[in-house]
């Protein structure tokens, strides 16, 4: 299968060869058909299955073709995070920097100052990238009109929700015309997605990208039991033994990242914290120093790590455990992208072995447990609630006390 016979134009069709994709990935063969004829998609796909151009691809199609001045924004694409809107955005001007014709793609979110957004918008814009909290700043101030707005993307609709915009998503919609294709994503479909999606699709095509294996991310998954104050320790001998040049680590709290980032660090390590605390400028220069390799292992909360988009991110090391399954696969999902193979290893203690078996059992897939040398767990897990000595209550999240405590007992381990 190639990218012309799909119904793609054939500047579209050169452009996506002369960045390198060779073949259509299973999101990209079900959707970009689908969306040209016209109809809304229902996408299960992860960051890494190639949805980006999935949906620009039929959106510059159609920019291509249209011989009208056109008035107004034809896509607006709804992103969690400004990371994502940034990769996403970059993504497509890509594309269109091969086309032989100018198609105006903006970028929005928030956290920055909104003017050199806003400046940026005169005279109209072809696709919309944004934030919604922003966008509907952008709204407010007059900088841009979506009343006309042909197509409404939303990608990564599950983390849009976890995050909070339930609220912009709304007023968004009701500034939008009711006649609109929705090309919706999402990597997980819990309730609120899914009535969403009922809310918002027409008689949509489904698609699970996952059902193509030759695209499917090559993710191995590692499980290695360890007491909890000893990961940082057992991490650091990883990083070395196992010669990981770029890992992303992820920890429970924004205290975990800033302490395991300084304790690798002391220890020789190039590391670095990444939290939601950082400021814009931080952020991005955190991120370059990783992405150029000066950095080499990233200490990130989940918050901030949503988005991140780094090709090439060999391993992804769970130090705290996911809440939930479907953060798991986010997490995990960041790498093994567009076939490149990716290792996801898990730190597991006594106490966390059964949150564990949870995310094995929703994912449907057994991780063997390993054991280091040196590091093999003497810990039990808690009898009962009462004799916990953290004072937690097993079966229970852990309290953000729990968190801290266990981060204070982790700062009291012996250096070596
Ligand atoms: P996405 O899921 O859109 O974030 O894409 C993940 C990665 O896959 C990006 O680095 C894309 O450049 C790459 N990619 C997307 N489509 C293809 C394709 N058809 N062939 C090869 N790589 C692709």
């Amino acid at each position: 299968m190639s990218f012309a016979t799909l119904g793609l134009a054939p500047a579209l069709a050169d452009a996506v060869t002369q960045i390198g994709y060779e073949t259509p990935t299973a999101i990209q063969a079900a959707a970009i058909p689908a969306a040209l004829r016209g109809a809304d998609v229902l996408g299960s796909a992860q960051t890494g299955s190639g949805k980006t151009a999935a949906f620009a691809l039929p959106m510059l199609h159609a920019l291509l073709g249209a011989k009208r001045e056109r008035t107004g924004l034809y896509g607006l694409v709804l992103v969690p995070t400004r990371e994502l809107a940034t990769q996403v955005g970059e993504a497509i001007r890509k594309l269109v920097q091969q086309l032989p014709q100018p198609v105006k793609v903006s970028i929005a979110f928030g956290g920055v100052s909104i003017n050199p957004q806003m400046m940026a918008l005169r005279g109209g814009t072809d696709i919309m990238v944004a934030t919604p909290g922003r966008l509907l700043d952008l709204l407010e101030h007059n900088a841009l009109k979506v009343d006309r707005t042909a197509v409404l993307v939303l990608d990564e609709a599950d983390k849009l929700l976890d995050m909070g915009f339930s609220e912009e998503i709304a007023k968004i919609l009701g500034k939008l015309p009711a006649q609109r294709q929705n090309l919706f994503f999402s990597a997980t479909f819990p309730p609120a997605v899914q009535a969403l999606a009922s809310r918002l699709l027409r008689e949509p095509v489904r698609i699970e990208a996952s059902a193509d294996a030759a695209h499917e991310p090559d993710i191995l998954q590692r499980a290695i039991e360890v007491d909890a104050p000893r990961r940082t320790q057992l991490l650091k001998q990883l990083v070395r033994q196992e010669k990981w040049s770029r890992v992303l680590v992820f920890v429970a709290t924004k205290y975990a990242s800033e302490h395991v980032a300084d304790k690798l660090r002391r220890n020789g390590v190039r590391a670095e914290a990444f939290h939601g605390d950082f400021s814009q400028g931080a952020r991005t220069e955190v991120l370059a120093d990783f992405k150029s390799g000066r950095l080499q292992v990233l200490v990130a909360t989940d918050v901030a790590a949503r988005g991140i988009d780094i090709a090439e991110l060999p391993v992804v090391v769970n130090y705290d455990l996911p809440r939930s399954p479907a953060d798991y696969t986010h997490r995990i999902g960041r790498t093994g992208r567009a076939g490149a193979s990716g290792i996801a290893v898990s730190f597991v203690s006594a106490e966390t072995e059964g949150h564990f078996r949870l995310i094995e059992n929703r994912q449907k897939k057994r991780v063997p447990r390993e054991r280091v040398a040196g590091f093999e767990p003497v810990q039990q897990a808690a009898a009962s609630p009462v004799s916990d000595p953290n004072g937690g209550v097993k079966g229970h999240r852990k309290s953000k006390k729990d968190k801290l405590r266990e981060a204070a007992a982790l700062a009291a381990q012996p250096k070596s």
